[in-house]
């Protein structure tokens, strides 16, 4: 990798910081002052990740499919923080449709992480050039890198905003799937989606969490109120109150997360935050959730068959790229404009997700692929609810465990921020295979399957975060004992 390009003097510091980075992909360097009913976010600067709809912004989820695309209208969750002071500064470059963890596989280029480890502060040039991490990679580094004001929204299906917020060493947290409104977010697998929020501190976390968690019947799969009331209720009789002490907290250690893959250097962030609950008081509790090496295939099993049905309406004819036979080609093949289009709009991963995902869904493959799966989520659904103490609210057979764990902790990551690829025009055949990429997610994708975490970060070297996961509606819960965590810093 080359040296960091030097900021130029003409250009604003947002467009200086961003020719290095890469992280933002739309840049409104003067977005107009919301009007707003309720300033919860006081005119917060926030970015957003482009495949989340922004009205008189490109959302292009970087794909050259979508390269001209703007939409008409926001998001819901657009709408709400910017009906509650929030001025949105532009779009955030990720992996395409949200498929990658490395934030490589973009029409953009790769977002450089923009975290300086301690050996190389105040050097004239960047050791190496690491990866942000994907999908939301942009969004990570747009926060790390004090581009935005403290937020920026991401999404998350198996891990993209967690894995980009250990990397970059800020907070990601993806709430549990439905509480916020997936209406104008671009799907890549409905199931699994959800919105997620980058942040330096929690309790930003919450001022954006509490202005978009909210029921919204335009979004189908949106939680009911009365389902968050009951899961809210729930997790409040459960959770002990705090003094000066954590007595009566207690944490599961599940042993599944720590596979052979994990770097050695990953386990002490981990190691210190456990020790020091412990040190005032918290349990810390051996759990076993025997599903989870199976996770990882029946996630991308699940979300390449639904990425390959939702990406079915990008057919050249309604919106997006469209590329034209040659005016001698015979006209009445209309599935050659379909195919030509595919092919050139959608780039190599993308390609991956579909064959599979079609595969998937096929007559053949489908009991022993797609079925497969779903029998593995349920599975470590029920692996999550047998070790929390808080009953899962939207299962009827509630089995929670009496002595059971308020939450999980496990490192976030199996690795540090890896480098990124040398030849920055290279990044959609950066890992040829892919497995390497997949990998990545091993830790992220249990609880995409079932529940949701956030992340901790370690200060020295390479970040690398800790994730706290609980069940699902205890979000308050979750970031409750985030707040614990990170004032142990
Ligand atoms: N890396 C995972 C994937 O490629 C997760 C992506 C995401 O959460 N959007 O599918």
């Amino acid at each position: 990798p080359g040296p960091c390009q030097y900021y130029s003097t003409q250009t604003t510091r947002l467009e200086q910081q961003n020719a290095t980075l890469n992280a933002l992909v739309y840049l409104d360097s003067n977005p107009p002052a919301s009007v707003h009913t309720r300033s919860l976010l006081n005119d917060l600067k926030l970015a957003v990740k482009d495949n989340i709809c922004t009205r008189s912004m490109p959302t292009t989820c970087s794909s050259m499919m979508l390269r001209e695309f703007q939409p008409p209208f926001d998001a819901t969750v657009v709408k709400l923080l910017r009906d509650g002071g929030a001025s949105i500064i532009g779009k955030t470059n990720c992996d395409e449709f949200g498929m990658g963890s490395l934030n490589v596989h973009s029409v953009h280029g790769p977002v450089v992480n923009p975290y300086i480890p301690p050996f190389s502060r105040g050097k004239p040039f960047c050791q190496e050039q690491r990866s942000a991490g994907g999908s939301s990679g942009g969004s990570a580094a747009a926060v790390a890198a004090h581009m935005c004001d403290e937020s920026a929204l991401g999404t998350d299906t198996g891990g993209s905003v967690r894995l980009p917020a250990s990397y970059c060493g800020i907070v990601g947290f993806k709430p549990s799937y439905g509480l916020i409104s997936r209406w104008g977010v671009v799907s890549y697998a409905d199931s699994l989606d959800c919105v997620g929020i980058l942040t330096r501190k929690i309790r930003d976390v919450m001022r954006v969490f509490e202005l978009a968690s909210v029921y919204d019947p335009k979004d189908p799969t949106a939680a009911r109120p009365a389902t968050r009331t009951r899961a809210f209720e729930a997790c409040k009789s459960y959770l002990p109150q705090f003094t000066s002490t954590l007595t009566g907290l207690r944490i599961g250690v599940p042993q599944e997360y720590f596979p052979a893959e994990l770097q050695p250097s990953a386990l002490s962030p981990i190691r210190t935050v456990l020790e020091a609950l412990k040190s005032r008081g918290a349990s810390i509790i051996p759990v076993s959730l025997p599903s989870t090496p199976y996770a990882l295939s029946a996630y991308y099993v699940i979300s390449s068959a639904e990425a390959s049905s939702n990406l079915a309406r990008y057919d050249g004819v309604e919106y997006g790229l469209r590329i034209d036979l040659a005016p001698d080609a015979d006209k009445t093949k209309t599935a050659n404009v379909y195919a030509h289009t595919r092919t050139r709009g959608f780039g190599k991963e993308v390609q991956k997700r579909i064959l599979l995902g079609t595969y998937a869904l096929s007559a053949d493959a489908f009991e022993n692929y797609f079925l497969q799966a779903q029998r593995v989520r349920k599975l470590i659904r029920a692996d999550f609810d047998r070790v929390f103490c808080v009953p899962n609210v939207l299962t009827t057979a509630s089995t929670s465990a009496v002595d059971g764990v308020h939450v999980l902790l496990h490192p976030s990551a199996i690795r540090t921020a890896p480098p990124l690829p040398n030849d920055k025009d290279s990044h959609q055949e950066a890992t040829p295979d892919g497995l390497d990429d997949y990998v990545q997610d091993v830790l992220n994708v249990p609880a995409s399957l079932a529940a949701f975490p956030w992340v901790w970060r370690q200060k020295d070297e390479w970040p690398m975060g800790v994730s706290v996961v609980g069940q699902w509606g205890c979000d308050e819960m979750v970031l409750k004992v985030g707040e614990i965590i990170e004032s142990l810093q």
